[in-house]
């Protein structure tokens, strides 16, 4: 039974251990429970503030309607604006995207960035649909729910299926729909633009270097080194290729590769530069020619340093965190590690570097852009990069300090560090009224 109980019943929750936001809420509140966190404050974080559900119809290329499911799910805003992506996948549903609203509230508040967390997402497989269907889908979802978003109130960004071209398409929907808005304001309220339409220097490489960034300040004291490094990865999507280029550049070893169509790996090192190109022609890693294809079954139990799950959620469970063989797994996406997996994988002492440390670089990066939008500036590559370091070796040394001090894992010790702020920031605020 869960330890929560109480807080559950009051919720109406079910104890369904596969679902995420069950698993989610649970190892946020067991952290709750770590730094004495007042009754109150537990159940106002177990719950998101709003969640916003919307239909609405998207006319095809072949002149037949769909009718398409939408959400925005704003978790808490005791910092700042909400602020989290907006993903397009089949799998997306309310419960995926309540878990993921909830550790972009955590992300924000362990990095400092005045904000809080949300996350949306469309029911769709972006990959189906035209580009005209796309754009179609875009700006009706964006419509639907124009009320609930704005640059002082909640800022979306790119997430799983989602990019640039999206968020453009966000910010002009946004835009029109409403004169005041049409100002240049209007621009701050989505992240991870196009360059040349209020985007930032640094944003599309920002959570792979943030990941870089992380393990370069974390990973001496696990006796492993960047320049000298193997390592595999889950997924070669905006986050796995620039982990793998950013980690090449530094002279680590890309073994093996697994994508949703297939895995391949080059015991010499895959070039990370060429499979991304490769990938951005055929969609996926299968038959790239730099690398042999292997079994699912041979990509886990390939030897690494590092194993970086780069994709989705809950792909490691007790079974594959028994297969594989590597030393530390590296969070690059939310919520890779199911709790029975974080099991076995303490039980076999591999450490795990949780996703709120290890992925928080593109939203902070979100936070400069949306600073320059409001500031009508635009920084220098350097100057991102720069800052980007400074927030994130901050936020990796809270957490190494926070495991020692609280005597626990890495992912409590990163949920401990943000609920300590999130409380600071209650007791001066209180609750309203
Ligand atoms: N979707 C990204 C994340 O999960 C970025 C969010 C943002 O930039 O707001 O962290």
């Amino acid at each position: 039974m869960n330890a929560h109980q109480a807080i559950f019943d009051q919720l109406g929750f079910a104890y369904d251990s596969d679902n995420i936001y069950y698993q989610t809420i649970t190892s946020v509140l067991n952290a709750t429970d770590v730094v004495g966190m007042e009754d109150s404050l537990e159940l106002i974080l177990a719950q998101p503030k709003n969640e916003v559900m919307v239909h609405f119809p998207v006319k095809m290329d072949d002149g037949h309607y769909e009718l398409f499911k939408g959400y925005r799910v704003q978790h808490n805003n005791v910092l700042g604006p909400y602020k989290g992506g907006i993903r397009y996948h089949h799998d997306v549903g309310l419960d995926h995207i309540k878990a993921l609203a909830v550790l972009m509230t955590m992300k924000c508040a362990l990095v400092r960035l005045p904000y809080g967390g949300a996350k949306g997402g469309v029911k769709v497989d972006p990959r189906a649909l035209s580009r005209e269907e796309l754009t179609r889908l875009t700006r009706r979802f964006t419509s639907a729910i124009s009320n609930v978003i704005g640059p002082d109130y909640d800022i979306p960004a790119p997430d799983v299926g989602t990019n640039a071209q999206t968020m453009a398409w966000m910010a002009d929907t946004y835009m029109n729909l409403n004169e005041p808005k049409q100002r240049r304001g209007g621009l701050g309220v989505v992240t991870g633009k196009p360059m040349e339409f209020g985007g930032s220097l640094g944003r599309s490489k920002a959570t792979g270097q943030g990941v870089v960034f992380v393990l370069e300040e974390l990973l001496p004291e696990l006796d492993l080194n960047c320049a000298d490094l193997s390592f595999s990865l889950i997924g070669y999507g905006n986050v796995g290729s620039w982990t793998g280029k950013l980690l090449c550049e530094r002279g680590a070893k890309l073994k093996a590769v697994l994508d949703h169509t297939g895995a391949i790996a080059n015991e010499d090192g895959l070039n990370a530069v060429a499979l991304d190109e490769h990938v951005a022609q055929q969609g996926g890693v299968a038959g790239f020619s730099g690398g042999e294809h292997i079994t699912d079954d041979q990509f886990y139990e390939s030897s690494v340093d590092l194993l970086i799950p780069a994709a989705l959620e809950q792909m490691i469970g007790p079974n594959i965190a028994n297969q594989v063989q590597c030393q530390v797994i590296v969070e690059a996406a939310n919520a890779p590690v199911t709790p029975a997996g974080d099991r076995v994988l303490t039980e076999r002492g591999i450490t795990v570097l949780p996703a709120i440390l290890c992925n928080c670089g593109g939203v902070t990066v979100s936070y400069f852009e949306w600073k320059q939008n409001r500031q009508a500036e635009t920084w220098d590559l350097e100057v991102v990069d720069r800052l980007l370091k400074k927030y994130l070796i901050m936020a990796a040394r809270r957490v190494r300090l926070a495991a020692q001090r609280y005597n626990c894992d890495l992912r409590t010790a990163a949920y401990c560090v943000a609920l300590d702020y999130i409380r600071q920031v209650y007791e001066y605020r209180g609750i309203f009224p």
